[in-house]
């Protein structure tokens, strides 16, 4: 028998609407007790924590990661991709198929199901192309993707542009039970554009990506969605007008969902001016929300850890995505882990790749811009990163419950620490955040009753 038990801490479970000071008991992998029935059932060979202080909540599930496995392993790979999960507090991750190739066969589905099981530090979702090798022109068999275990289809990185093809997507979909995920970007609106299209896109002279460019494509789905009656879910929520589109789809009923990501929260179009010309304008706000001590990390302008796609947005729309996470119209929180080689951001800004490493820093993120600034409890922003995930795409996951799969995270949320991307597990450092003093930390993960990571020394020894 294999016994962990946890003492001390602040259990906070949305899926049982539980937030207390109380124990809970893991048996060969599974949640044994909750309660003040844990510690006298614990086995007399249990290992003991004491988590005092901390957070102890269902494991944290991030849907929208990019591992890199097979084919761009340079950048990252199962085993460094989810070490970076663990440390950053997640237990669970779902894996974008735009690899190569692409995800878009039962075998590339098995392969990384394979590679996960062995390599993988936490459990691994895999999601399917929707169309053959990400073109957008020919549907991938939805079918034979769904039995290879599959979670859900994207074709993310990219964006269908043939709505029939989205339609028949969205049939197939709702034939197999299965989420559409999509990526909003209109081809012809945004073209070759690099980052909003604002003022400081005409201020840096770089060429812009118009909101319009997600927008256009939020409302199709919306149609798709009323059309088919498939569940359609859009990525990487960054504009206004996006929020706006599905707040009121959704008070219709629509099968409608979207994400956000902390980049798209924290920061706006101003930091690619300079690290400067943020924290003097657009950069305000967070003053409240850093720690007092904080200094303030620099950057140069044309930074291309700042450029992703979707680009940072103005304060207009930042404020927008707060507002949409706050009355729940987004429900899911998310870090599009998108990892990069040095050599590959190391370019002009119009040629370096878009995306940015999130794994190790976006719990802190989302604490700081979403609990410490009183928006939402903790329950409600855990829930975005544990029951709403797991509800979107069918997971047996993001519960205390007894008898669920023992996947826990342990962290505090005000624990004020300073990230080096350099320290970083991932294999990539393009992180906008590197020097950013943060507030909340993961302190532990447990996947399948198993300790992956524990920050703290009285976390990692038994007592
Ligand atoms: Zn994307």
């Amino acid at each position: 028998m294999n016994a962990l038990l946890l003492t001390g801490g602040r259990i906070i479970d949305p899926a049982n609407r539980l937030d207390a000071p109380a124990d809970l008991l893991i048996v060969d992998g599974k949640i044994s007790a909750v309660g003040k029935d844990a510690a006298p059932k614990a086995p007399a060979e249990a290992e003991r924590l004491d988590v005092k202080g901390q957070i102890v909540c269902p494991g944290l599930i991030d849907l929208h990661v990019h591992l890199r496995e097979p084919g761009q392993t340079a950048k990252e790979n199962i085993a460094t991709g989810t070490a970076a999960a663990a440390r950053g507090g997640f237990t669970s991750l779902v894996c974008m198929p735009n690899t190569a190739p692409a995800i878009d066969s039962a075998g590339t589905v098995a392969l990384i199901r394979d590679r996960a099981a062995q390599a993988g530090i936490v459990n691994v979702f895999v999601t399917g192309a929707i169309t053959k090798n990400i073109a957008g022109e020919e549907l991938a068999p939805i079918g034979s993707l769904k039995r290879a275990g599959v979670v859900a289809i994207t074709d993310d990185g990219h964006c269908i542009q043939n709505n029939e093809l989205m339609r028949r997507a969205c049939e197939y979909a709702k034939m197999f039970d299965l989420t559409v995920m999509d990526h909003c970007q209109d081809y012809s609106l945004v073209t070759d554009g690099v980052m909003h299209e604002g003022y400081w896109n005409t201020a840096l002279g770089l060429r812009g990506w118009p909101s319009a460019g997600e927008e256009m494509i939020v409302a199709r789905n919306i149609l798709m969605a009323e059309l088919t009656g498939a569940r359609v879910h859009c990525q990487h929520l960054s504009a206004a007008g996006s929020v706006a589109l599905i707040r009121e789809a959704k008070k219709r009923g629509v099968p409608i969902s979207g994400e956000a990501c902390p980049h798209h929260f924290v920061l706006t179009d101003a930091a690619i001016a300079g690290g400067q010309k943020f924290w003097a304008t657009d950069g305000k706000p967070l003053l409240e929300v850093l720690p007092r001590q904080a200094t303030f990390p620099s950057w140069p302008n044309y930074d291309t850890n700042f450029k992703m796609n979707p680009p940072l947005r103005s304060a207009k729309d930042r404020e927008a995505i707060l507002e949409g996470l706050t009355d729940g119209t987004i429900e899911i929180l998310c870090s599009d882990h998108a990892p990069h080689c040095d050599y590959e951001k190391e370019v002009e800004f119009d040629y370096a790749p878009f995306g940015i490493t999130g794994l190790e820093t976006e719990l802190a993120l989302s604490l700081m811009q979403l609990y410490h600034t009183k928006r939402l409890s903790l329950s409600d922003v855990i829930a975005k990163y544990t029951t709403a995930p797991a509800r979107l795409l069918n997971l047996k996951k993001g519960t205390l419950s007894v008898g669920a799969d023992a996947d826990v995270t342990i962290f505090n949320p005000d624990q004020e620490w300073v990230f080096d991307v350099q320290a970083s597990a991932s294999k990539s450092k393009n992180s906008p955040f590197h020097n950013w003093t943060l507030k909340g930390r993961a302190t532990g993960a447990i996947v399948n009753g198993k300790k992956v990571f524990a920050e703290q020394p009285e976390l990692a020894g038994v007592q």
